[in-house]
């Protein structure tokens, strides 16, 4: 806005030279000056010009580019980029990533499966196992990176265990995805918010949250980002597992997991009521159906 009034006083500065009695002085004596002025005024018309119609088309804002989740492994080392299509897959030369990513294809379901842009092996140096990532491309469609740590593959894992790791990560990518387009950051708590907003209200992960997180929890959340201790421990069989006291992300993924894969006899209390959580959506239904068809 500065430059466009620059170039407005810039504009009508010289509009005031040309009309003076002075100029006119200027004009008969320097005729060579005057054609420069008129040239600088067609100039600044120009410029004026293609500033009013860049200020008329909306602007991207910078922000909706970021990564939402600046928990991306920026340090960690990429192993091996692989788009996610049939043939490219098919194409990884390790075996045990190939068997992996080949499964997350078959466990994830077809709504989310098309927003899944590649697959990385990483060094994520133990931990963690999968990670999946994010964020908004530059036509605004919001897609996903997802990230298995090498050393996890290198040391083998059963079928149950690959298959409940990759069920967590498709729960967040089902969360996450979700509750986009994300709203203003005023209308949730501000550990919920990211660099954009808030997720939808209306979101799974959102209604989740509020049944089952306090203000008093996700204030502490906000002071100290992981209260996984002392949230396990002061709240005996509010959670599936430990890992899911960390933060109500992980809460949301080790719970529809559970949902997806566990029998519902073996969760009691808070715990219990958080597997059933999802037992009252018909979207999170649907897609406990569609994943256990593939198993
Ligand atoms: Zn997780």
């Amino acid at each position: 806005m500065s430059i466009l009034y620059r170039y407005i006083t810039g504009g009508i500065l010289v509009a005031i030279l040309l009309a003076s009695p002075g100029s006119v002085a200027a004009q008969s004596s320097d005729q060579a000056q005057l054609a420069l002025l008129r040239q600088l005024v067609a100039l600044l018309q120009t410029q004026l010009a293609e500033l009013l119609a860049q200020s008329a088309t909306p602007q991207r804002t910078q922000t909706q580019y970021e990564p939402y989740n600046t928990s991306v492994p920026e340090r960690t080392i990429n192993l091996g980029k692989y788009s996610n299509t049939a043939r490219s897959v098919s194409q990884i030369p390790d075996e045990r990533a190939k068997f992996f990513f080949e499964r997350v294809r078959e466990l994830t379901p077809s709504k989310y499966l098309p927003l899944i842009e590649q697959f990385e092996v990483r060094d994520f140096r133990g931990s963690p196992d999968a990670q999946v990532f994010g964020h908004y491309r530059s036509d605004n469609g919001f897609v996903w990176h997802f990230y298995i740590d090498r050393e996890y593959l290198a040391n083998g894992f059963s079928q149950a265990g690959m298959d409940e790791l990759i069920v967590h990560e498709v729960a967040h990518i089902i969360g996450d995805t979700d509750g986009t387009p994300f709203e203003v950051r005023s209308r949730c708590h501000d550990y919920l918010a990211n660099n954009i907003g808030c997720p939808r209200l209306d979101s799974l992960y959102m209604k989740f949250v509020a049944e089952f997180w306090s203000e008093k929890q996700l204030d502490e959340m906000q002071r100290r980002n992981s209260i996984t201790e002392q949230n396990y421990a002061r709240n005996p069989g509010s959670f599936v597992s430990r890992y899911a006291s960390r933060n109500p992300k992980e809460d949301f993924a080790e719970s529809f997991a559970q949902f997806v894969l566990d029998d519902r006899n073996s969760h009691r209390g808070v715990a219990g009521e958080k597997v059933d959580f999802f037992d009252r959506y018909s979207m999170s239904r649907s897609l406990k159906e569609e994943i256990l068809t593939d198993l």
